[in-house]
């Protein structure tokens, strides 16, 4: 196998989707035909490089479990049983998954290396599509585009609107990107858009054809494809470029004999790289016979024609004076093309630094899904802290400091991976742990009123930390009398003449327990024992005063995943799948320091966990504040 077969099939395996794999997959199969190993007679480091490759991918390991490729899982079970050195490397991969976290910090440093040529400046850009909110994936591209230009390196970034599919791009997407890079703190020097190129890349390619190197192409799509894919040249392919010169400007007219073509450009039509294999550079948007044409967001109906991402992005990124175009390694195929295209144009080179898609379970971030759960009012918008958008993760709890240091820790890693949400999640608690105040609540819900023996007949306040660590934090109130709450959770696992202790106050004996009928805990009467020592106590419970300060009425919101299953695959219904009950709500009652909370604040709610406020107490529903519940990373959270 030669050696550029080898790296596309060794990359293309590490990427955990099945539209990759399964060219990839096919090739290698085809491949294997008559071999029993890939370098031809004996095992070597081929053969252990991929197939620990293919091991540690788990969409590839099912397919080839499924045997969906006969000689590659022969290859592969062949291997498996009679080279079980095969394993080693798996092992020594699997134990650098589990150090990579620890080496992370580290690693942001080492990847600065890996962009050539920084001495002459670095603008690097990030380019968005207008069609839908920012989601966590997008966020880590931004955040590595904005860690190169301004924190690595003295450069720029460049926000671009990659805008040139009319179908799916809106005004309301772009304003929403714009605002969502500011909740990351990420500047952007200037705002682009690929449309204001338009003209500039009609003529480019105009050039491309006059030159031998683009021709229009009436070829059926499907035929196209079948082409592409045995390797043979468009009948039109050498047509003459004045033809193809006449057929482009009927196509950016609009006329009949237009919209029959596309324009391709002119490569290597039986490349071992699929994506040399003429690719197409304008089009036709096209529509869905349900859908009714709509204008371009910015060009209104000024254009017939787009060009495609493939044609538009290297131009636009020589034009605008990228230096350094950052790119997932799904495009890795596509690098090649990129420069062909800065070549045929002797435009100015532009640096191409691959990284890998991030992925998480239990969520999806494919926009039309993402839409689609906000459209059927599955969640309430795209801020919904159930959604894996910028604004729902952040509306979550997430801190903006713990996404970006989670971000640029995966920096320079080409594995695709699906996360798990709780390494982030325990991430944000270490953040947020030193700096939330404390504050208690109870549920209203069966709330227990309590009669405290030795307790004040005239209620007082002392002043107390908010953080029993950072003094930084300030000081509150507590409110202490001879009659309090305590939560139905707590009382009802008393027993009678039990020691406990009644946090922030000392130890008490549980004197009278009075259950109703149903066995729910109506009324406590506890003995102070201040004298008790806290240590010996196994119940260590929160209260507050019933009376003496204004309790603070509250609704605290914990969230489930959106789906019942860690990953969606191909043809997987997505309304199958998705979680029935993915929000309750539970009515408490807040100690009266929580009434100065605003909105964004974070606390912590003594033995309940770590909230955010979505409503402040004048916001809220009836005067209630709203908290939302930030998981930890721990249990289901
Ligand atoms: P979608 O499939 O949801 O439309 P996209 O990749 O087409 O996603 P763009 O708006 O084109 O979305 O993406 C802007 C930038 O964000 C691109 O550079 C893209 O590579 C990057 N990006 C998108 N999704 C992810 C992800 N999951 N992980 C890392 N980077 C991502
Ligand atoms: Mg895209």
């Amino acid at each position: 196998m030669n050696s550029h077969d080898f790296l596309r099939i060794q990359s293309g395996l590490s990427i955990q989707d099945f539209k990759t794999l399964e060219p990839i997959l096919l090739d290698f199969n085809r491949f294997l035909t008559l071999r029993t190993f890939v370098g031809g007679y004996t095992l070597s480091q081929k053969d252990k490089t991929l197939w620990s490759n293919l091991r540690m991918n788990k969409v590839a390991l099912g397919l080839i479990r499924r045997s969906a490729f006969l000689n590659v899982t022969r290859w592969f079970t062949y291997l498996e049983t009679t080279c079980p050195e095969v394993q080693d490397e798996v092992k020594v991969r699997q134990n650098e998954a589990k150090t990579t976290t620890a080496q992370a910090s580290q690693s942001a440093s080492r990847y600065n290396m890996q962009l050539q040529d920084t001495e002459n400046g670095v603008v690097t850009r990030f380019p968005p599509e207008p069609s839908g909110y920012l989601h966590i994936g997008h966020a880590k591209a931004a955040f590595l585009n904005d860690y190169f230009a301004h924190d690595a390196f003295k450069g720029s970034l460049i926000l671009r609107f990659d805008d040139t599919n009319p179908k799916k791009e809106k005004q309301e997407y772009e304003d929403s990107i714009v605002e969502d890079l500011g909740l990351l703190g990420i500047k952007s020097q200037r705002i682009t858009y690929t449309s204001d190129y338009f003209e500039q890349l009609y003529q480019l390619c105009q050039k491309l054809i006059s030159d031998g190197n683009a021709y229009a192409d009436d070829t059926d799509p499907e035929i196209q494809k079948k082409d592409r894919y045995n390797r043979l040249p468009s009948a039109r392919r050498d047509r003459p470029a004045s033809e193809s010169l006449a057929i482009f400007k009927e196509m950016r007219d609009g006329t009949n004999v237009g919209k029959q073509h596309c324009i391709r450009a002119r490569i290597v039509f039986d490349s071992d790289n699929g994506a040399m294999r003429d690719p197409i550079i304008y089009r036709f948007p096209r529509w869905e016979e349900d859908e009714t044409p709509h204008p371009h967001h910015r060009t209104g109906w000024a254009w017939n024609i787009y060009p495609t991402y493939d044609f538009a992005c290297p131009l636009v990124d020589s034009l605008e004076g990228v230096t350094h175009a950052l790119r997932t390694t799904e495009y890795a195929d596509r690098n090649e093309q990129y420069e062909w295209f800065l070549k045929a144009l002797d435009m100015r080179h532009v640096y191409l630094w691959d990284f890998a898609r991030i992925n998480f379970i239990r969520t999806f971030l494919s926009k039309r899904k993402l839409s689609k759960v906000v459209d059927t009012g599955r969640v309430t918008g795209w801020d919904d802290p159930r959604m894996p958008t910028v604004r729902g993760i952040l509306r979550r709890g997430l801190t903006v400091n713990t996404l970006r240091e989670f971000m640029l820790k995966q920096g320079p890693s080409r594995n695709v991976v699906n996360m798990d949400w709780t390494t982030l999640w325990a991430m944000n608690k270490k953040s947020i742990d030193p700096v939330a105040p404390r504050h208690t609540a109870v549920e209203e819900k069966y709330i227990v009123p309590v009669t405290v023996i030795g307790g004040p007949d005239i209620p007082y306040g002392e002043t107390r930390p908010k953080h029993p660590k950072n003094p930084a934090v300030g000081t509150k109130m507590i409110a202490f009398a001879n009659k309090i709450l305590f939560d139905q959770a707590d009382a009802t696992l008393f027993k009678e003449d039990e020691e406990i202790t009644v946090m922030a106050w000392g130890n008490a004996f549980v004197r009278r327990i009075t259950r109703s009928d149903e066995g729910v805990v109506t009324d406590v009467l506890i003995e102070l024992y201040l004298e008790g020592n806290v240590a010996k106590t196994d119940k260590k419970v929160h209260w507050l005063a019933a009376c003496g300060s204004e309790l603070v009425k509250a609704e605290l919101w914990d969230f489930d995943y959106l789906l019942s299953k860690d990953t969606l695959e191909k043809g997987d219904d997505l309304e199958r799948f998705l979680n029935p009950v993915t929000a309750t709500t539970t009515d408490a009652l807040l100690d009266s320091n929580s009434a100065t909370l605003s909105e964004g604040d974070t606390i912590q709610l003594e033995r309940k966990g770590y909230f955010r406020v979505d409503k402040s107490i004048n916001k809220g529903p009836g005067g209630k504040m709203v908290l939302f519940k930030i998981p930890t990373g721990t249990l289901k959270g």
